[in-house]
């Protein structure tokens, strides 16, 4: 069965497609700002001009017809509201066009089942950092719940915040991690508030330290201590529900120093850790295709194909678990 999935939650319009459990094509553009952050009515007119050309691309890597897809999949939410419309749209006329389903996917959900399927994780406690997102999740009673998230900005965001005030070019996360590698210690406030974690005091005593530190150190210490809260949480979700696997996932996954630190962690405990490579760590439609698909097959409902921009990963039920 062949799946095509759409992504338009933020920056990113991607077309992935799938065949079972084989990624046959995974083709996206990303939309980068001029200055400031994402101005999400220019992010949405990016998707809608590049959307013909994404899908077209997808069906020639895929080599295969668009008569041939099955069922489409999209991006439902969370994510900024005049992106996840042009997503729904194209994938709504392609269903209307084609007379298949047409499949609302949790996009966190995605990022989570695209990792288990590229990893070879089972059941693992999930760290799923992106530019919108921080969650630690895990699998209990019929859904993926959050054990803890951030309270107010997801890391990838606080990094091209941060990145942006120091002058660096957006995405500021990878940026941030080479600059990184040359700095020292310096102390910042450290959140954590119970399973929960909060970036913005952090971010805004960075920003001011911009004037008085040198900025590699400043880097540093900002992977430092926002990736140890993180850790922190994710070693007690992992000790809460005894499980043995850790999977990261989201775009910030491509820093390698989180990794390691994650590393460490798990090897302290007798856990494995997963990484999602590189390719589907990012927003992707590889990943609503497999999310969209395994839904489709468990029998999950798709008439409703609203846009839900607050959609939680534990709003959703799970029946194929
Ligand atoms: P996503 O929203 O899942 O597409 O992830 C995008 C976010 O990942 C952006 O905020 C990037 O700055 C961040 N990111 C990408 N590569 C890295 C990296 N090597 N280190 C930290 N953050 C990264
Ligand atoms: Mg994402």
């Amino acid at each position: 069965m062949i799946c095509l999935g759409i992504e338009s939650t933020a920056h990113t319009f991607g077309v992935g497609i799938v065949e079972d459990d084989k990624v046959l094509a995974n083709v996206k553009d990303v939309y980068v700002p001029k200055k400031g952050g994402i101005h999400p009515r220019e992010a949405a007119d990016h998707h809608y001009d590049i959307a013909k050309e994404i899908v077209t691309k997808a069906l020639e890597t895929a080599k295969i017809k668009l008569e041939d897809v099955d069922v489409v999949a999209f991006s439902a939410g969370p994510g900024l509201p005049p992106c996840l419309k042009i997503g729904a749209t194209v994938a709504r006329y392609l269903a209307l066009r084609l007379n298949i389903p047409c499949m609302p996917t949790n996009h966190c959900i995605g990022h989570i089942e695209i990792g288990k399927l590229m990893t070879g994780a089972k059941d693992p406690v999930t760290l799923y950092v992106s530019g919108g997102n921080t969650q630690v999740i895990a699998f209990t009673e019929g859904r993926y719940r959050v054990f803890g998230e951030t309270q107010d900005q997801g890391i990838g965001n606080v990094m091209d915040h941060f990145a942006r005030e120091a002058g660096l070019q957006h995405p500021g996360g990878p940026k941030i991690e080479a600059l990184a590698k040359n700095g020292k210690w310096i102390e910042l406030p450290y959140v954590v508030k119970g399973m929960d974690v909060s970036f913005s005091g952090i971010l805004t005593n960075a920003i001011q330290k911009l004037k008085t530190e040198k900025l590699e150190d400043l880097c540093y210490s900002l992977q430092e201590t926002c990736f140890a809260m993180l850790i922190e949480t994710s070693e007690r979700a992992l000790a809460h529900t005894d499980k043995t696997e850790v999977l990261l996932t989201g775009g910030v996954a491509a820093n390698s120093r989180l990794k390691d630190m994650l590393d460490i962690m798990c090897k302290e405990r007798g856990a494995k850790l997963f990484a999602v490579p590189r390719e589907f760590a990012g927003d992707c439609g590889a990943q609503i295709a497999v999310a969209g698909l395994i839904m489709h097959k468990a029998g999950a409902k798709s008439e409703d194909t609203k846009i839900n921009r607050f959609w939680r990963t534990d709003d959703v039920e799970i029946p194929y678990i």
